[in-house]
């Protein structure tokens, strides 16, 4: 999953662990959020179950996973 650092604009993106992680923790709660860190100044960017929404991928697993 491709995201964008709001602090410095640096695109990253989550492995594969990291999105399940994710998901793990909105099955359990649907309004709670994901920490992804951005690989260069290391702040905290909060993911929401809106950005799995918005990826046709991420929001079938988010359904079916
Ligand atoms: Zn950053």
């Amino acid at each position: 999953m491709q995201l964008k650092c709001s602090f410095c604009s640096t695109p990253f993106s989550l492995s594969k662990e990291q999105v399940n992680e994710a998901l793990e923790a909105f099955k359990a709660d649907k309004t709670a959020h994901y920490d992804a860190y951005c690989p260069k100044c290391r702040r905290a960017i909060k993911v929401t179950r809106r950005h799995f929404q918005m990826s046709p991928i991420h929001r079938r697993m988010l359904n079916f996973g």
